[in-house]
């Protein structure tokens, strides 16, 4: 009998699949946004998918695991794009799909299971309160909780909140470790961040508590210019104005929103490049006469568009983020994109200048954040590829300028330049991991003794021993 054989027979009370063309299925996720991933990772497959359906048979799974010797991979929804879902050594693809419920909800936060998807649970807090959860990335409505926090960085949401870097945007995690016999940990204050963004390396979260905002009937806006610099001079204006309350604030820069937002066409000018609103609807009068005073062109509102002209809209929740990149990959496979920081106070005039340097190489996509208590931007640029050598070129261009790339053609922590791994980080992998079998091949630093714990790179999440200090 194989390892895999009698974990299978060990595992006769969980529900687990092993036919190898859905195991492979589910072992995937966008990982193919990036040429580079694309060829690296296209073979991967786990040898079973494993869906728990509460915390007991996590525990169950992962003792099973544990001593067999096999790796398991958390997945919540797959739609992480470096490939950070994907079971690089085999083993079990553990989905946490199953596990969605809300388990409770206060003024001001909410529980829920791993698994539950985003818009799902603010359906179950507008309706108990008006809430919603701060921010979301555009995958809202496909996208888990706990898949959120242990893969992605921030989205919608983050113009007023930052992101899931921020002290405060997530409350508390239960997580299971993967030892011989297995811990319940309940993590809160700085603790929280040794498992935010480590892909499921260091521990498995069972239930997650994040804090709401007050919901509104957001309005999605899109306005027009003809110049891509007035449209971020715009966006950085509006982000400014701390009288109005905005959800999400982004720029596209022509030809990119005509030809990859389809069902919009109608609405765009292929020479426009185009600002993406959320607004709450208090702040939409206010809004308008700024609009107006700054001769924005508002090409779309949802609440003056028809039933007949929403008919098969996506929002503009699914035009931004990597939404825009998904919308430019259907119409044209041959693109790819780029994560880039542009930093306060510089972060205009930095773009401007890339702008310059680049043209219509790499079309703008910026999404206006918080960070570090001031407007900053993240951009999500497209790239017309060409070789992984110009790709690696315009990484260093964007570098000399003095704007950080967090690399989206890397699937690992630290090539991914957004989670820094030092010496208390791996400490805590040594603790909760300490055979390495958690989503193994994510972590340099656990497989190479040499790596440098205290490069100076920058990363969006900090090192912990830095935040414990600051
Ligand atoms: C079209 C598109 C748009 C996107 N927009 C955004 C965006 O706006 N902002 C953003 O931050 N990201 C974005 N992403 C990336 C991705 O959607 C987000 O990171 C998303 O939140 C991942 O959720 P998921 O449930 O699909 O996680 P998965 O892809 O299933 O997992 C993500 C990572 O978390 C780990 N993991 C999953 N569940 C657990 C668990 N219970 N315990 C421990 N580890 C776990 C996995 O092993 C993996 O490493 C986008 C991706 C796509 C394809």
């Amino acid at each position: 009998m194989t390892d895999i054989a009698r974990l299978k027979a060990a595992l006769a009370d969980v529900k687990v699949e092993d036919n190898p063309a859905i195991v492979k299925q589910k072992s995937r996720d966008f990982y193919w946004y990036s040429p580079v991933l694309r060829r690296q990772l296209d073979h991967v497959t786990a040898d079973l998918f494993v869906s728990p359906k509460n915390e007991a048979e996590v525990i169950h799974v992962l003792t099973a695991c544990y001593a067999a010797g096999v790796p398991v991979t958390p997945r919540g929804s797959g739609t992480g794009n470096y490939g950070q879902a994907m079971p690089l050594s085999g083993g079990v693809v553990l989905s946490l799909a199953e596990m969605r419920a809300v388990t409770a909800i206060a003024p001001g936060r909410v529980v829920a299971e791993a698994g539950a998807v985003l818009a799902a649970i603010d359906r179950e807090t507008r309706a108990h309160s008006r809430q919603e959860i701060r921010m979301h990335p555009s995958t809202y409505n496909t996208a888990s909780l706990a898949g959120f926090i242990a893969g992605g960085s921030g989205g919608i949401g983050s113009i007023n909140w930052g992101g899931l870097r921020d002290i405060g945007n997530v409350l508390r995690l239960r997580v299971v470790t993967m030892e011989e016999t297995p811990r319940v940990l309940e993590l809160s204050g700085l603790d929280l961040l040794k498992v935010m963004h480590a892909y499921g390396t260091n521990g498995i979260i069972t239930e997650v508590e994040v804090p709401l905002d007050a919901a509104y009937d957001w309005i999605d806006v899109i306005a027009g210019f003809d110049d891509y610099m007035d449209a971020v001079r715009f966006a950085d204006l509006l982000a400014n104005r701390d009288g109005l309350l905005f959800k999400e604030i982004a720029t596209v820069a022509a030809p990119a929103p005509y030809d990859y937002f389809l069902r919009h066409q109608k609405f765009l000018r292929r020479e426009q490049s185009v600002v993406l609103l959320m607004v709450a609807p208090h702040a939409l009068d206010p809004f308008l006469a700024l609009a107006a005073r700054e001769k924005a062109d508002i090409r779309y509102r949802s609440d003056t568009a028809t039933d007949a002209e929403k008919k098969g809209l996506p929002p503009v929740v699914e035009l931004t983020w990597n939404h825009t990149t998904l919308r430019g990959l259907r119409v044209d496979p041959t693109i790819t994109y780029l994560q880039v920081l542009y930093r306060f106070p510089g972060h205009v005039g930095s773009i401007a200048r890339l702008t310059e340097i680049f043209g219509d190489e790499v079309p703008g996509h910026l999404e206006f954040i918080r960070f570090d208590g001031n407007v900053a931007c993240t951009g999500l640029p497209i790239v017309r590829y060409s070789s992984d050598e110009r790709l690696d070129e315009i990484i260093r261009i964007h570098e000399d300028n003095g704007c950080p790339i967090f690399n989206p053609h890397r699937y690992t922590l630290e090539e991914g330049g957004m989670k820094k791994t030092d010496a208390v980080q791996l400490a805590f992998k040594r603790e909760a991991d300490p055979r390495g079998l958690l989503n193994p091949g994510k972590m340099i630093a656990w497989e190479n003794p040499d790596f440098d714990l205290d490069s100076d790179q920058v990363y969006l999440f900090p090192g912990l021993a830095q935040t414990a200090a600051e």
